[in-house]
């Protein structure tokens, strides 16, 4: 039994995540208290909990103490059955925060599935799903599992009520080197919206606009959902490479001014062009789990935040692999596995 204390390292809800996926493909079991104890209202959120039980679900795991408000649980894990599986997030918790917990296990399974999931697409302090599409799936469709997905409805925090479809031909994670983005093949910046004035998307726009100057007119570009998507507003900016691609998302927030939302978007993204790294922050985190569980590979990142040493630390502890992050002399730094 593996026993995680989750008030170390950044102490939120994605030591739970990871270790479910990892406890799932290692058959380690594992118990975690402290649960979430860095975060202002500390324990289990509806999501997390969401998360969890559907680990349970595609496994026959069992879970004691998964409630809402819990600090504390202990996971014993079943064997992974492939198949079809809907899992909906009560509130407009992130779907791509369950896909991020049983990705893993799914892809490692002996056949295929099928996963339509419904919640948040487009949450703060979650993945958007334009960014799992064509940041993150590209990676691990390179590693050799085929994993596609779709978004049928965008689903916008606080109304959610988005769905995303996501189909996993299964196969062995193969290592792979990562440590090149290649040379750059286009940039494009989206302003998504519904329910709001078209003159916040305008805004946040002309603002991008002004600040990546060196992109081309025709990369800035608006679209409306239909009202029942809504209401929300999303800036999705994308740099794409030979070998990668960066999605940078400024979620739109009441009380947040459409220009300063676009200034620090754009200047995130701007951040990673001028870096030479692979993988943006959020990136490097979400690709230590298939790095670690196939074995060997390394990929470079932009300086590692406490959610990528976190589930370092986490990897480690359930597959005993050797996992190095060494910076490099321009400041980017390089995770290798094995
Ligand atoms: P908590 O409320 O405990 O912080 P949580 O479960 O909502 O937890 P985190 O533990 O903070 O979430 O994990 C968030 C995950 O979402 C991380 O894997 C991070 O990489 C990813 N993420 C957050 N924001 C973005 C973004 N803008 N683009 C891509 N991925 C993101």
């Amino acid at each position: 039994m593996i026993t995680i204390d989750g008030s170390e390292g950044e102490g939120g809800g994605q030591m739970v995540r990871n270790s479910c996926a990892l406890s799932l493909v290692t058959g380690e079991p594992f118990r975690i208290s402290n649960i979430r104890a860095k975060r202002s209202k500390s324990g289990l959120m509806r999501q997390h909990v969401t998360a969890v039980e559907a680990a349970c679900v595609i496994s026959g795991s069992e879970c004691a103490g998964l409630a809402v408000g819990a600090s504390e649980l202990e996971f014993r894990p079943g064997r992974v059955i492939p198949g079809e599986y809907q899992f909906a997030v009560g509130t407009a918790g992130s779907t791509g925060l369950v896909l991020q917990t049983v990705l893993m296990p799914l892809i490692l399974a002996d056949g295929p599935s099928r996963l339509v999931l419904e919640g948040g697409t487009h949450n703060m302090l979650a993945p958007p799903f334009d960014f799992i599409e064509r940041t993150f799936l590209p990676v691990i469709n390179h590693m050799g599992p085929s994993v596609s997905a779709r978004i049928v409805r965008h689903g916008f925090y606080p109304r959610g009520g988005g769905r995303i479809e996501v189909d996993i031909t299964p196969a062995p994670l193969l290592p792979v080197d990562c440590v090149d983005r290649g040379d750059p093949v286009g940039v494009n910046a989206r302003t998504i919206f519904t329910g709001l004035p078209f003159e916040i998307a305008e805004r946040m726009l002309t603002r991008a606009k002004r600040d990546l100057a060196d992109w081309p007119d025709d990369a800035f570009a608006v679209r409306e959902l239909p009202p029942e998507q809504g209401p929300g507003v999303i800036l999705m900016l994308e740099a794409r490479y030979a070998n990668v691609s960066e999605v940078v998302s400024g979620f739109g927030q009441l009380g947040v001014p459409a220009e300063r939302l676009a200034k620090t978007t754009a200047a995130r993204m701007k951040g990673y062009v001028e870096s030479e790294a692979f993988a943006g922050p959020y990136l490097a985190d979400q690709l230590v789990l298939p790095f670690v569980l196939a074995g060997a590979g390394r990929f470079s990142t932009v300086k590692p935040t406490q959610h990528t040493l976190t589930a370092i630390d986490i990897a480690r502890r359930f597959t005993g692999r050797r996992i190095e992050l060494v910076q490099q002399s321009r400041g980017e730094h390089v995770l290798t596995v094995g």
